[in-house]
């Protein structure tokens, strides 16, 4: 590692790889830090993606890659919500083709390895703590690598460190929380046969969701608010996690007809809090912020890591032209699309949300009716859900 890069991103998930990517694809030439605070090769959360998926992967060069790689055509979803019939939506006739459920192993690894390369400098373990803004010089930025605290500097900082937006923060940009709601998520195997499908299941409480993985496994996770989340640990988050899966009309029959035993280990399931939340600011001298830091979707839109490459992409060029790429400006500046895209996503959620008329006692419901209304544009801001997170 070295003490001075043209560019540093804060942040390895897909967002700062494709940043770095799409820089790398611009200006061959110039040091790029990619620094990551996880370990490599950990298991991700997140691997339902749209049929688009692909053209930010086109643009990234990893088309061939990707479709080697052994991810799997989803045809669509099946579920419970709004009604006591299962409804379907599918791909059969969308012309990018079918959604994917990807191996977020394979998906994650493919992202490095390209990084790598194009000549990105990927450092695990490597955790962002605190910056100097250097005048006329650019940042200096101490990162805890290993244990060890090493000072790194540079004139173009990306914080792709997801929702906590680490280095904005400290930057003292504030967030707005919209919607804060907790999955609670297991891996169990897959002995049996299950569709390709996406499943999902509304329940007084929340919501469910089961998909398939390509490696003999299911993801199943249960969405829940903090209220929810505190009802399940006064009984014991495991069991009540299971009972809850249990009284499911759709997922868990279709998991036991499959051989899924939810109660395979002991091990709880990993608590991930899930934020509808935009930095009020996405950019500034020096530094800008790409994917889950500058704007975070609910997973219930599945939209997260095709937005999180397709930001990356945007960020990189923007990142090119700081470091002096002959590029012509972008037909609409990215702050200003990552806004629109934020504002298009609180509708759409507001109308899922919406659509779930079952139990009109249920806190959950109500609640989320009630702040997608205020998250509707030019609704009035009286008792208005959001939350202003500042460090
Ligand atoms: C429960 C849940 C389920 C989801 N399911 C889906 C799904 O099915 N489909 C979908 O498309 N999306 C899904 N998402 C959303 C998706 O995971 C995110 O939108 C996507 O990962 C965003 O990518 P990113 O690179 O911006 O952020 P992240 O993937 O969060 O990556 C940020 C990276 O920054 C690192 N980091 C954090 N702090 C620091 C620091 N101080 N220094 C250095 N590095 C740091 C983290 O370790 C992490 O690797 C889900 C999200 C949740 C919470």
């Amino acid at each position: 590692m070295r003490t001075r890069y043209d560019a540093v991103i804060l942040g390895g998930g897909p967002a700062g790889l494709a940043t770095a990517l799409s820089l790398k694809n611009h200006c061959p030439d110039i040091a790029v830090l990619v620094a990551e605070a996880g370990v490599a090769g950990r298991q991700r959360i997140g691997e339902s993606a749209p049929p688009d998926l692909l053209l930010p992967l086109g643009q990234l060069g990893l088309t061939a890659r990707f479709r080697a790689d052994g991810h799997a055509p989803c045809p669509g979803s099946a579920s419970l919500w709004g009604g006591d019939r299962v409804g379907h939506n599918d791909f059969l006739y969308n012309p990018m083709g079918p959604a994917w459920r990807l191996d977020r192993r394979r998906f994650d690894a493919m992202l490095v390895a390209a990084a790598e390369t194009a000549g990105v400098t990927v450092v695990f373990d490597a955790a962002f703590r605190r910056v100097e803004v250097m005048p006329d010089l650019g940042h200096r930025l101490m990162l805890d690598v290993a244990g060890t605290t090493r000072a790194v500097e540079t004139r173009q900082v990306v914080d792709a460190t997801g929702p906590e937006a680490r280095f904005a923060r400290a930057l003292g940009v504030e967030r707005r929380v919209d919607d804060t709601l907790y999955a609670l998520a297991a891996f169990l195997p897959l002995p049996g046969i299950l569709t390709w499908q996406t499943l999902l299941e509304a329940t007084p409480d929340g919501w469910w969701y089961a998909a398939r993985l390509p490696d003999e496994q299911v993801v199943v996770m249960m969405v829940t608010d903090q209220a929810g989340l505190r009802r399940l640990r006064d009984d014991g988050t495991l069991p009540s996690w299971r009972r809850g899966l249990a009284a499911t009309a759709l997922i868990g029959p279709r998991l036991a007809a499959a051989g899924v035993d939810p109660g395979a280990g002991d091990a709880e399931p990993a608590l991930l809090p899930i934020q509808s939340s935009l930095l009020a600011r996405v950019d500034g001298p020096g530094w800008l912020a790409v994917g889950d830091a500058a704007a975070s979707y609910d997973p219930v839109a599945a939209q997260g890591v095709y937005k999180a490459l397709v930001d990356g992409v945007a960020a990189g060029r923007d990142v090119a032209r700081g470091c002096g790429a002959a590029l012509p400006p972008p037909p609409r500046p990215r702050a200003a699309l990552v806004a629109e895209r934020y504002a298009d996503y609180c509708l759409n959620r507001a109308y899922l949300y919406g659509l779930e008329t079952r139990w009109p006692d249920a806190l959950f419901w109500r609640e989320r009716q009630r702040r997608a209304a205020l998250a509707r544009p030019g609704a009035s801001s009286d008792g208005a859900p959001t939350r202003v997170m500042t460090d």
